[in-house]
């Protein structure tokens, strides 16, 4: 049995008082059946941190360098001092606005298991490739790119599988679609890892996710919780996300 994960993505937004507001309200009202966490921007993560007893709170990004001439990027070492733990590598935002690569969340991923940091890993189609039938070999490639020749416990690793046409835009993908996809990459984890990594990893669905559609997602065999942004912002319905999981 795999625990369900759910974690809001916050991207650019909230405040370092907006995170403690949060965190105070939520932290208390978690429980046992699922792990859930939030990603606040760095600003916040200290503070996040510092509030929460339950909840996992992950970085947004991480260079996968320990130190030097990297304007604008943040370490390893430097999540560590703030307790940070966990952090989400490749979402298609990055990928899409910065150009990071399935070669570069390889490094970071590596960089996260030698370190003792849980990665979340995103992978998805793009719209494009979603029409041109193309999901299962985009699917795979990443997963088998960014998680190549791994060493550590990658059992600890968790999948987000986004397709890109879905994150932001209010149009989900069914929950076949959901379902189907994260099969293909539980497969392809096979190949790329081994099989215990395969039942063990835990895969989210991601893109646009809700308190009233998450609960189908969830019902899904080889759907292990969901990577959340907008409904993740307030408190109420992060907490009928949270309450979804039973
Ligand atoms: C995300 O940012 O990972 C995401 C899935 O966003 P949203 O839920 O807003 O589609």
């Amino acid at each position: 049995m795999r625990k369900p994960i759910i974690v809001g993505n916050w991207k650019m937004n909230k405040l370092s008082k907006d995170a403690m507001d949060f965190v105070k309200e939520v932290d208390g009202k978690l429980h046992d059946a699922g792990d859930f966490g939030i990603a606040p921007p760095y600003t916040a993560l200290w503070t996040a941190q510092h509030y929460a007893e339950n909840l996992i709170v992950a970085a947004q990004n991480v260079h996968f360098e320990p130190s030097g001439a990297y304007t604008g990027e943040v370490s390893i070492e430097m999540l560590q001092e703030l307790g940070i733990k966990w952090v989400i590598l490749g979402h298609s935002e990055r990928r899409q606005y910065y150009n990071e690569t399935d070669e570069a969340i390889n490094k970071k991923v590596k960089v996260c298991l030698e370190n003792g940091l849980t990665p979340i890993v995103c992978v998805g189609e793009t719209l494009e490739e979603f029409e041109a039938d193309k999901t299962e070999e985009v699917v795979r490639r990443q997963t088998r790119d960014c998680l190549a020749n791994l060493e550590g416990d990658v059992n600890s690793i968790v999948i987000a599988y986004e397709p890109v046409w879905a994150i932001g835009t209010g149009k989900s993908a069914t929950k076949e679609i959901a379902q189907d996809t994260c099969a293909l990459i539980r497969d392809e984890l096979k190949n790329v890892l081994s099989q215990e990594a395969a039942e063990t990893i835990r895969i989210q669905y991601g893109g646009s996710v809700k308190p009233d559609n998450i609960a189908e997602y969830l019902a899904q065999p080889d759907v292990d919780g969901a990577l959340v942004g907008g409904a993740s912002l307030k408190v109420d319905s992060f907490l009928e996300l949270v309450n979804a999981v039973k």
